[in-house]
């Protein structure tokens, strides 16, 4: 751990390439792609625990990819182990009846989160917003959705639009068009989205000023991190939330990420915004795939009769809502926040110290457990400015240096760095001390 000693992984390189033969790309999500970042290839991994990883080398890192934010708890955290293992051996896993632990989930998810008068259980994030948009569009009776460029809101059709397109080709800084995001999604999708640049006001007052009665929703998420981490100007939120009520226009938050991660309230707790709709799922379930819809009674109530139709073979499974009824007890612990917060403000102004010591332009952005670097001479509030102004080829650097010394995250800039509650000072002290090595060969 933090020695620069030569980190070999020909296992990895070996399981990588038989992959290759029988699945396209060698992995399962495009996050793990040679082609998102893990050039040569991907680590394989061949365990977890707590704040560590073991690759199929026998490598142990410091972990901040989290498996891209599910594991708050850290890996193979007991007591959600323990209840899925209760429910599997003594109850069963899908019976496609409810079950009493679904009201017990879902008691919880409003206590904890006061916009949500009502929740239903999704498997996915993807599938958590597809909910969430098609409940606005019934509720309005309006089919436009208003998305920001260099958000992500899963993979389906009618959202997989201007995640990270090519600028140039993009359309202007202030009226984006919707690109999509590779090809074979339906031609004309595209026309029920309106692409905006995130923190900009006065562009989402015009647009809504003159197309509002078109618009069934605003879709964001309250801090942006699927283009690295971009926190919210002061005032947007509040703004977006004023504009977006006088339109009779849905706010939806996709808490997807910041959910149950930025405090049990989610995001919308930190900033002070109540949104209409709300999606939550990485942080919910400790590791297993659920995730939940929430909000307002008045619009939740569609599904009640059947208005809306929101179905799922799998969703609310039994497995699901032991890990998500767990992971929630394990998180409402008294304490259980401060101690992450701690713990990750040790990281983040350790990073900030050691940057700013550098002279390197870069500067560390983050909220709590959700950070990142960027390596840029000035801020960055929405993803044209990633885009122009990043260095992702000094990011690239920097993630070489660290995963070298055994610090694990995500190689695309437009990742974050998370932190869980299995992370220990310790943990910290050990990534700073790479961080100072890997930094004085980037200056
Ligand atoms: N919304 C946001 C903000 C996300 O970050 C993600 C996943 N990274 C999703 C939606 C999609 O979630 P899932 O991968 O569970 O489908």
């Amino acid at each position: 751990m933090a020695s620069s000693a030569p980190r070999t992984t020909l296992e990895s390189a070996q399981l990588f390439a038989s992959a290759r033969e029988v699945i396209p790309g060698g992995v399962n999500s495009t996050a793990r792609a040679t082609w998102s970042g893990w050039e040569p290839y991907p680590l394989f991994v061949q365990s977890g625990q707590g704040s560590r990883v073991t690759d199929a080398d026998g490598h142990t890192y410091i972990d901040y990819l989290l498996g891209l934010g599910p594991m708050i708890l850290g890996h193979r955290p007991k007591r959600v182990t323990q209840a899925v293992v209760d429910q599997i051996q003594n109850v069963g896993t899908v019976f496609a009846l409810p079950a009493a632990a679904e009201a017990d989930l879902a008691r919880k998810i409003i206590a904890a989160v006061p916009s949500i008068d009502m929740v239903r259980l999704s498997n996915t994030g993807t599938e958590g917003v597809l909910y969430a948009t098609r409940l606005a569009r019934a509720f309005t009776g309006r089919r436009k959705i208003i998305r920001f460029e260099g958000m992500y809101h899963g993979f389906s059709d009618g959202v997989y639009w201007s995640k990270h397109p090519k600028i140039e080709t993009a359309g202007s800084d202030t009226r984006p068009v919707p690109v999509p995001q590779g090809p074979g999604l339906p031609k004309g999708v595209e026309e029920n989205l309106v692409i905006l640049p995130w923190n900009d006001i006065e562009v989402l007052r015009q647009v809504i000023t003159e197309h509002g009665h078109e618009i069934a929703a605003v879709l964001t998420e309250p801090m942006m991190c699927n283009t690295g981490c971009i926190l919210p100007l002061p005032g947007y939120l509040e703004a977006m939330r004023e504009l977006t009520e006088k339109a009779g226009i849905l706010l939806i938050f996709d808490e997807v990420i910041t959910g149950f991660r930025l405090g049990l309230g989610g995001a919308q707790q930190v900033f002070g915004i109540t949104p209409d709709l709300s999606i939550f799922a990485k942080g919910l379930g400790g590791g297993f795939p659920v995730a939940a819809v929430g909000g307002r009674r008045a619009v939740m109530e569609l599904v009640s009769d059947g208005t809306v139709s929101l179905a799922g073979t799998y969703t609310a499974n039994g497995i699901a809502v032991a890990a998500a009824n767990a992971t929630l007890d394990e998180l409402a612990a008294p304490g259980a926040y401060e101690a992450l917060y701690a713990v990750s403000d040790r990281l983040r102004f350790g990073l900030e110290d050691i940057f700013a010591k550098s002279g390197l332009a870069a500067h560390v952005v983050g909220l709590g457990p959700v950070l990142q670097v960027w390596f840029s001479d000035r801020p960055i509030h929405n993803y044209r400015d990633a885009e122009r102004h990043a260095d992702q080829d000094l990011f690239r650097r920097w993630w070489l240096g660290m995963i070298e010394r055994g610090i694990l995250f995500h190689p695309g800039a437009y990742e974050n760095l998370f932190v869980s509650m299995a992370h220990t000072d310790t943990d910290i002290d050990l990534t700073l001390a790479a961080a100072r090595e890997v930094v004085a060969t980037l200056a």
